[in-house]
């Protein structure tokens, strides 16, 4: 099997590019390197069956692939709003390019979508019939009306041209190989509490979040790629336990053991107040539900970061 994963030097595509060539797949990464790091596909640069080419995908793309996952785009606040008008045309202008690639393949292809199609839900947890509550002008629109109109695009070539579509909407993954940088709470709360500076809290820490660890993500990953033709998703991918965001604080002081104290932010603009998936059509239709607990999650994370920043990681951009 030929694959192409968009992304692939990113947090989440580097995790799927070890899980398809230990499959035993051939892999092409496809990356521009915006957000991710060939430290990330180090140990799979040079090894059999595994190919890199540095690609932004808002150009086309012509490459022999049997199945695609559209995993390019900034997933961090911080780095999608840092340019947003690229990150909308990599939503648009690369799922164009990969449903194009993809129709003259006529291979079956993915989207990483994301729980950010539900805005600041009214409605809670989320189910993939909820049609979101998204603001279309606000700092956070470029990505989540991106991720949306990506979506529309793969139901429009699936109708239109019956192209073999899959569409996950991810919800907050964390794990290894997230930058240091990256702003992601996960990532920011560790960082600061090994290297002893305050936790930034935003808020009052009250809005809620679901965190899936990254092992189980790529299972639901790969599961939703090998379901039969007829289904497409949309499917929520994640896990399904919510916590307060000052939980999650509390909890990565007392697994680090650090002596950082809590200071409160701002809350940045549309910041969602709550959000938890509800994966019902997952376990039914993939076989599929987190096995992680969020404190063993963490436990390894804090490991990666730990081991990561001891090399002078703040040396990475
Ligand atoms: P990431 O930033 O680590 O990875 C994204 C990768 O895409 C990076 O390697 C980056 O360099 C690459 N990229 C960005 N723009 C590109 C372009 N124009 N051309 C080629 N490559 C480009 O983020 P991640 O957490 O690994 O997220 C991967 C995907 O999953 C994203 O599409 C994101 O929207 C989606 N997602 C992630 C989460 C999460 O919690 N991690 C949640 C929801 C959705
Ligand atoms: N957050 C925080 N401190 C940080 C980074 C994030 O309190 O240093 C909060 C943020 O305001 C949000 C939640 O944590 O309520 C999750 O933020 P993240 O950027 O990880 O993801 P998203 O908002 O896209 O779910």
């Amino acid at each position: 099997m030929k694959a192409l994963v968009t992304g692939g030097a990113g947090f989440l595509g580097s995790h799927l590019c070890d899980r398809l060539i230990a499959d035993g797949s051939d892999v092409l990464c496809v990356d521009n390197l915006y957000t991710g790091s060939l430290d990330n596909v180090r140990q799979l640069l040079g090894g059999t069956g595994f190919n890199f080419l540095n690609h932004d995908v808002t150009s086309p793309l012509d490459a022999e692939v049997e199945r695609i996952f559209n995993l390019a785009c900034p997933a961090s606040p911080i780095h999608y709003q840092r340019n947003p008008i690229e990150t909308t045309r990599t939503c648009v202008h690369g799922a164009i390019n990969m449903l194009d690639l993809a129709t003259r393949q006529r291979a079956r292809i993915l989207q990483a979508s994301t729980s950010e199609v539900y805005g600041d839900p009214d409605i809670h947890p989320q189910s993939e019939d909820y049609w979101g509550r998204v603001n279309p002008i606000g700092p956070r629109s470029c990505y989540d009306e991106g991720k949306r109109c990506a979506e529309t695009l793969f139901f429009d070539y699936h109708r239109q041209l019956r192209l073999r579509i899959k569409v996950a909407r991810i919800f907050n993954t964390y794990g290894p190989r997230m930058h240091p940088n990256d702003g992601r709470v996960v990532s920011n709360f560790i960082v600061q509490a090994l290297r002893g500076q305050p936790i930034t809290l935003f808020g009052d820490g009250s809005q809620t979040r679901s965190f899936c660890y990254v092992d189980d993500l790529i299972n639901g990953l790969v599961s939703l790629m090998d379901t039969p033709d007829d289904f497409t998703g949309p499917v929520n991918l994640g896990n399904p336990v919510e916590f307060t965001i000052r939980e999650l604080a509390t909890e990565v002081i007392a697994l680090t053991g650090s002596s950082s104290r809590i200071e409160c932010k701002p809350l940045p603009d549309d910041d969602p107040r709550q959000r938890k998936p509800d994966i019902a059509l997952a376990r039914r239709c993939l076989d599929w539900e987190p096995t992680v607990q969020l404190r063993d999650g963490l436990a390894k994370t804090i490991a990666y970061f730990d081991s990561l920043l001891g090399q002078g990681a703040e040396a990475r951009p």
